[in-house]
């Protein structure tokens, strides 16, 4: 069960930033509304997040960390249906497979804390009573230790801390409401506050995606038959002040679809200078029996049954929000 494990780690555990996403993306799923990540060298030595989420029970923690053990999907219905980020159960276990995993937690019903422990390849999970708040912690250690395959593969400090801070950027825009902070060796590097006021998101979204787009941005939202499309576009006159600020979500997951690439060039269209890249932050909220999520296991992608019709709302939207700007 452990090489299967391992197996399973090599697509979901690309590097320390997947990690960061996976457990991120738990907590998020435990309802937490503050979120701590920490990591020294790059998230190689340790990765650490804690949360304020619901927790898991003591008699749960062992199971959380073997494959295939969700909490969240418990039919085929759901499954049609996904809500939440994770779904698969796969995460926890193949991170604890491929790293030295500690994971500590205390639901608001239980007097105590309980932490389970695991390391790489042995099955045994070892659990003891320990101290700590409502929540969860995870910490990661020494990732890849026992791979030294992959191990090696992994980039210099800088690169793999720069991967990291991208994921904390775009959980950052995904929800406003959460308070989250990155820390690397010991010194804070982000520090996003709950942000619920527009004025608020606004300082949100300039830190995040630099103040030139933050003010030359038009902010738009279009609904049509049960589509939502809202965000920040920067007209083609700004787009280059900022070529990497593109950012998507579809219901609250982050995203590199496509579809929804594609509609938004065909959106700027001629519009943009040669070379020139739009820049935007686009959520898309749609039912979620018209996604299918479960089609990558890093869960990067999605596919829409009605996936003409969500490029053309794509499209039109972004068209109009344009054509808007101009006049
Ligand atoms: P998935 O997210 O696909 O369900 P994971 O392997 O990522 O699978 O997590 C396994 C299970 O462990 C989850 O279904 C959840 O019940 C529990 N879990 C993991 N992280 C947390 C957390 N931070 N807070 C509460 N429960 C958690
Ligand atoms: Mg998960």
């Amino acid at each position: 069960a452990r090489l299967a494990n391992q197996i399973a780690a090599g697509e979901v555990v690309e590097r320390p930033a997947s990690v960061v996403k996976e457990l991120v993306e738990n907590s998020l799923d435990a309802g937490a509304t503050r979120i701590e990540v920490e990591v020294e060298k790059g998230g190689a030595k340790l990765i650490r997040i804690r949360d304020n989420g619901g927790g898991i029970d003591r008699d749960e923690l062992t199971l959380a960390l073997s494959r295939h053990a969700t909490s969240k999907v418990s039919s085929l219905e759901d499954l049609e249906r996904i809500l939440s980020l994770g779904f698969r159960g796969e995460a926890l276990a193949s991170i604890s497979s491929v790293s030295r995993l500690v994971l500590t937690s205390k639901p608001p019903s239980q007097e105590q804390a309980w932490q389970a422990m695991a390391e790489g390849r042995e099955m045994d999970v070892r659990l003891q009573p320990a101290s700590h708040p409502d929540g969860t912690t995870v910490e990661v250690s020494d990732l890849f230790f026992n791979t030294p395959a992959r191990r090696r593969f992994l980039r210099t400090e800088k690169t793999e801390f720069g991967h990291i801070d991208e994921v904390v950027r775009r959980i950052a825009l995904s929800r406003f409401d959460l308070a989250l902070s990155l820390r690397h060796n010991g010194k804070p590097v982000r520090q996003y506050r709950a942000a619920s006021l527009p004025s608020q998101q606004d300082k949100r979204l300039a830190a995040i995606c630099g103040p030139a787009f933050m003010t030359s941005a038009l902010r738009f939202d279009s609904e049509h038959h049960g589509l939502r499309l809202w965000g920040w576009l920067a007209p083609p006159s700004a787009a280059r002040v900022q070529p990497d600020v593109q950012y998507t979500y579809v219901n609250g997951r982050m995203m590199r679809d496509k579809l929804l690439n594609h509609a938004v060039r065909q959106a700027y269209g001629d519009r943009l200078p040669a070379e020139g890249h739009g820049a935007f932050v686009l959520y898309l909220e749609l039912d979620a029996a018209e996604v299918d999520v479960n089609v990558h296991p890093a869960k990067h992608e999605v596919r829409f049954h009605q996936a003409r019709l969500v490029h053309d709302f794509v499209y039109q939207a972004l068209s109009q929000a344009l054509e808007q700007g101009e006049s």
